[in-house]
């Protein structure tokens, strides 16, 4: 679906993250081999890598508009625990912020937010209003007000709802 394409730059490695919890139905790929691999942890970094997979998520539904889906650390505790410098290229003075300490999970997040700040992005990825979904996407809307991940999916059944509210 066009509208499930990937976040630019950076916040597709949070995109992703978030989404390998598909709340409806419980199933989690954080723990896979690919993903192990792909977001750079061990199996014993699991807890952790949960645990911010699930501040992001309350981020992301605020971005949105949204409380918190339950009670999470607050993402701004657990990325003051990972050290970004400023790094400069020296051919044409281009800086960044980069992880300090070679990139584990939570500093690539760190520098992926900071990155996205600089270029407008980071308030629009949000997390979808429906409570069996709260699925991470990027709002590419012009005006940037979108509630659900697909309006397909979870707008239709949002305004089945309403509708069959109406009607009892
Ligand atoms: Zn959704």
């Amino acid at each position: 679906m066009s509208d499930r394409s990937s976040a630019p730059g950076g916040l597709a490695l949070i995109e992703s993250l978030v989404n390998t919890l598909d709340i409806e139905t419980t199933a989690d790929s954080l723990g896979t081999a690919d993903n192990l691999e792909r977001f750079g942890i061990t199996e014993a970094d699991l807890p952790r890598a949960r645990e911010l997979r699930e501040s992001l998520r309350a981020a992301l539904l605020a971005h949105a508009g949204h409380a918190p889906h339950g009670r999470v650390t607050p993402l701004g505790e657990l990325l003051a625990r990972a050290p970004l410098v400023v790094a400069v290229d020296a051919r044409d003075g281009a800086a960044a912020l980069t992880p300090a300490d070679g990139g584990p999970l939570l500093s690539r997040v760190a520098a992926a937010v900071a990155e996205a700040l600089v270029a407008g992005t980071w308030t629009r990825l949000k997390a979808c209003e429906a409570g069996t979904c709260h699925w991470a996407y990027y709002d590419r809307s012009p005006a940037g007000r979108r509630r659900w991940c697909s309006m397909q999916v979870c707008g239709a059944r949002a305004k089945m709802r309403r509708y069959r509210a109406r009607e009892a």
